[in-house]
């Protein structure tokens, strides 16, 4: 057994690991980073950049079949070949995890230990079965893993998370997406688009992350049109036939359903990943979801030397946040107890569907009642929208009645993810209605959809 002496300990070479190695080397500190599993991260191997390649050709194949009212027309079927889509989406992939792969293994050997983590002490890590590793400090950065209720768990290898998507190679003819979150939105729409009879079952209403009814009912409608789309389903029995996968469900009128699939693809959620770290040998205080209570600002857990960050702390699971939240928690790892709050930018996260949906600042849920003013536009009859046959959407801006200061948007429209840019730095940098109104709006472009919701928000607050 080798024994390592070190300042700072980083589990997970994830994105935030990966971050936080950097980091706290940057601040002078003797760092190791730890890998349980294959190098690459969740983001580049099954998360962000295979779905968005999935997504891609999914896009292709609807774009071939919505020309006709252009006047441009495909004469023969559009064909989809599974195979080909499936190829290059693991082929680009590999690519972007290669480049992930090479950055740390230019690590030098005696920084990277191979193996699972667990802790022996507050101090002390066991490293797989040959290394244990005294630090000083801990930076926690362990990610995240699908959660599969107990339901599809014994339906073996037809029920499948995103994970196994992008190890197919063709593609499904049926499936039913359980969970209407971000990843199931994403996947479900691309995979109908490239074919695939779809049904997702979603519970209690929700549509992605969008808390404003409105918005919300939109876009279940959007989505209607591309796969069958119940919002308050109740599955209840899953069973496995040979290959196949029946499903009995109610929908929302309580009316009973029965169907039977290819696979059952599970988006039901994400869990911290804190199984392996046995942090029962620790001190730390955990919560319900047996992860290290911390304080979400400095990242620490409580008094202790120990920092969570990226998807392990579940507080924003997205790629830059658990690169921002890395970097501060191995920073502060390196420097404790001088310990820094994390300074958070303004908050962003985009749905990759066609419309787009996105969510810049507060959430319409978590605004105070009568604190603020909604500015509409409907992107039906926005110019540029409808040149290009792209005029679905609806947008809400808030502003703050007293400042008059931008405070968020939710909404499903064209080019969502790039409005969302726009409106995340005019968040951040604390302007009001007023002032991004002054700034200047080219035509015909889609930001003038954005232009008219800051407008009826203005109007509003001419009259107050
Ligand atoms: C399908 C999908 C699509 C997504 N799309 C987007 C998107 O478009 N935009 C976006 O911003 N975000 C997206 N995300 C989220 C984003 O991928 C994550 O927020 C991000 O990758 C989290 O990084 P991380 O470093 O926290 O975790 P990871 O990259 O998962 O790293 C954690 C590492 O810790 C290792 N580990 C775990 N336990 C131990 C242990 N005990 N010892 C040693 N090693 C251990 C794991 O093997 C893993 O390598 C998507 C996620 C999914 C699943």
């Amino acid at each position: 057994m080798k024994t390592l002496h070190i300042d700072v300990a980083v589990i997970g070479a994830g994105s935030a690991g990966l971050s936080a190695f950097r980091a706290a080397k940057a601040a002078g500190a003797s760092v190791v980073l730890i890998e349980g599993g294959a190098y690459g991260t969740t983001c580049a191997r099954v998360g962000c950049m295979p779905s968005k390649l999935l997504i891609a050709a999914a896009e292709a194949a609807h774009a071939a079949r919505s020309m006709a009212p252009f006047g441009v027309h495909v004469d023969g079927a559009v064909r989809v070949d599974g195979r080909e889509v499936m190829a290059r989406v693991k082929g680009e992939r590999d690519r972007f995890v290669g480049f992930v792969v090479e950055s740390t293994e230019s690590i030098p050997d005696e920084e990277r230990l191979i193996g699972y983590a667990q802790f022996i002490d507050d101090n002390v890590l066991q490293v797989g079965e040959h290394t244990r590793v005294h630090a000083k400090r801990v930076v926690i950065a362990t990610g995240s893993s699908p959660y599969v209720p107990a339901m599809y768990q014994a339906l073996g290898d037809r029920a499948i998370v995103n994970d196994d998507v992008f190890a197919w190679d063709d593609l499904p003819r049926k499936v039913a997406v359980v969970g209407a979150g971000v990843i199931g939105l994403e996947l479900g729409q691309a995979l109908a688009w490239l074919g695939a009879d779809v049904t997702m079952l979603g519970a209690r209403g929700r549509v992605g992350p969008l808390s404003d009814p409105a918005i919300k009912d939109y876009a279940r409608d959007v989505f209607r049109d591309s796969f069958h789309f119940e919002t308050h389903a109740q599955v209840e029995a899953a069973t496995r036939e040979g290959d196949s996968v029946r499903l009995r469900y109610r929908d929302g009128a309580g009316e009973l359903h029965e169907d039977t699939f290819d696979y059952v693809l599970v988006t039901a959620g994400r869990r911290p990943n804190m199984d392996k770290l046995a942090l029962h040998n620790t001190t730390l205080e955990v919560d319900a979801r047996g992860v290290p209570v911390f304080d979400p600002l400095t990242l620490q857990a409580g008094k202790h030397p120990v920092f969570i960050a990226g998807d392990a702390n579940d507080v924003l699971p997205l790629l830059h946040e658990a690169a921002d939240e890395g970097r501060a928690a191995g920073d502060n790892a390196a420097r404790y107890p001088d310990v820094k709050p994390l300074v958070r930018r303004a908050a962003i996260s985009v749905v990759f569907s066609e419309p787009g949906i996105a969510m810049v600042g507060a959430r319409f849920l978590d605004l105070a009642d009568g604190s603020f003013v909604t500015g509409e536009v409907s992107f039906e009859d926005q110019g540029r929208s409808r040149v290009m046959l792209r005029n679905r959407g609806l947008m809400h801006v808030y502003v703050d009645r007293d400042t008059r200061r931008f405070v968020g948007a939710e909404w499903i429209g064209p080019d969502a993810e790039h409005i969302a840019h726009l409106l995340s730095w005019a968040l951040q940098m604390g302007l009001t209605v007023d002032a991004m109104l002054a700034m200047p709006f080219y035509h015909p472009v889609v930001e003038e959809g954005l232009r008219s919701a800051l407008r009826s928000a203005a109007a509003q607050l001419a009259v107050m």
